[in-house]
């Protein structure tokens, strides 16, 4: 049995719209903060507060070992080394970052070694039609910038990716291939060893969007064996405002930073500047020392119940949403009840002929937090025929009866808005 964790996160204590329990299930968006995140903040800023890599004073000191120390029990956390691991404001940040640095090496920026990563006409960038637009933009304008083209691993009607296509779509003009380890909108896990067994066929770099892994599965990224990853903090219980991308050390030492300031730099001229390798070349300005201590707390939360038992307790609150409401008439699941890599604890629906914000009112009437909308999945929304969707997802303070609850007044929308069914 799943430990119940709810007194641990002072938020789930509040009620809503006149004094109803909160009900909360969005997690895939954001998810609820345990005090040991929250403390762990409020400690820094009140003892220990200073700026990192500079300053000869005994905070800026505790400051540094604060974020030092954070930043490898991040690392651990999906299993890599303290220096392979650069914080970033989020995922989406990260995911720019390697798109940027693409960039700036096609404008013959960063050197000899940063030619691996210049792109130009004939090369080809692979996505896939399920990515978040953090993970589908930045490649779309690199194409723009550099004159590849964007290609893309489909779906079929399921919403679950095409991987017969792999072959095909990925190819020796294949530079990248950038895919999401959960789909935000399906909870479906993605099969990463097949792509990327192709893409180093090939010789591609990958980037793993593992925005709604690492909160909820065991992640490796030494296993998973992908090139990049980026993931946020606030998925995963911890603070907003940082996040983080992996990358394996050559990898990073090599690319071009594409943010510059203080701080990153060896030496700086009037005529030119020289970086520090990675991470730090990649982190210019004051860092979010606090977030990034706040971050640290939250892997050691996520570690301390065991990430085995979290993704357990995660596909068990998947199946009891997908089957239940797969039997509710008039509502469709988008992607398939289950999966064979599975599926995390989200439910994305569609209700025939009521719009996802009207569901959403409903549900939240009575206490019940969802997303509604597209979800950043435009694509994979359109590829269904749907331009939105009411999307339920937990994290480890969800319990069956917060799923149940959902369930029974999802099940009274149709009728709520006089569609028969
Ligand atoms: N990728 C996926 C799959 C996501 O679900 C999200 C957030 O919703 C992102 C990327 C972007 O993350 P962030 O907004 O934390 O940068």
């Amino acid at each position: 049995m799943f430990p119940d964790v709810r007194r641990d996160f002072p938020l789930l204590t509040r009620t809503v719209r006149n004094g109803k329990p909160l009900v909360y299930l969005d997690s895939g968006a954001t998810s609820q903060k345990p005090h040991a995140v929250l403390n762990a903040e409020a400690d820094f800023y009140q003892f220990h507060n200073g700026a990192v890599a500079r300053g000869a004073h005994l905070l800026a000191e505790e400051a540094t070992d604060a974020f030092e120390t954070a930043r490898s029990e991040v690392a651990a956390f999906i299993g890599a080394p303290a220096d392979e691991l650069v914080w970033t404001p989020g995922a989406t940040q990260a995911l720019n970052l390697v798109a940027n640095g693409f960039a700036a090496a096609s404008d013959g920026l960063g050197g000899l070694e940063a030619r691996r990563f210049a792109l130009g006409e004939g090369d080809e960038i692979v996505v896939t039609e399920a990515e978040h637009h953090a993970n589908l933009i930045p490649w779309q304008q690199l194409a723009a910038r550099t004159g590849a083209t964007l290609r893309w691993i489909g779906l079929g009607d399921d919403g679950t990716l095409r991987y017969e296509e792999l072959e095909s779509v990925i190819t020796e003009r294949t530079r990248i291939v950038a895919f999401t380890h959960v789909s935000n909108v399906t909870g479906v896990v993605t099969d990463v060893a097949a792509i990327v067994a192709r893409a180093r066929s090939v010789g591609a770099i990958t980037v793993l969007d593992a925005c709604q892994s690492v909160p909820h599965l065991p992640v490796s990224v030494a296993n998973l064996g992908v090139d990049f990853a980026a993931f946020s903090a606030h998925k995963m219980l911890g603070p907003t405002g940082v996040g983080a991308l992996w990358g394996r050390k050559d990898l990073l030492d090599a690319l071009p930073p594409s943010i510059y300031g203080g701080s990153a730099i060896k030496i700086v001229t009037m005529e030119e500047t020289t970086w520090l390798d990675a991470p730090q070349r990649f982190e210019p300005g004051t860092q979010p020392v606090a977030q990034a201590v706040g971050m640290a707390a939250a892997a050691r939360y996520l570690g301390g119940l065991g990430m085995d038992a979290v993704a357990a307790h995660e596909a068990h609150l998947a199946a009891i949403l997908r089957e239940g409401v797969s039997e509710i008439p008039g509502v469709r699941l988008i992607g398939p009840v289950s999966a064979p890599l599975g599926v995390l604890g989200i439910a994305a629906v569609a209700v025939d002929g009521v719009h996802p914000h009207d569901v959403g009112q409903v549900l939240d009437d009575r206490g019940i937090a969802v997303r509604v909308g597209h979800h950043c999945a435009q694509p994979l929304h359109r590829r269904l025929g749907l331009t939105g969707s009411t999307r339920a997802s937990g994290h480890v303070y969800t319990s069956e009866d917060d799923v149940r609850a959902f369930l029974e007044v999802l099940a009274t929308v149709p009728s709520f808005f006089g569609v028969t069914v």
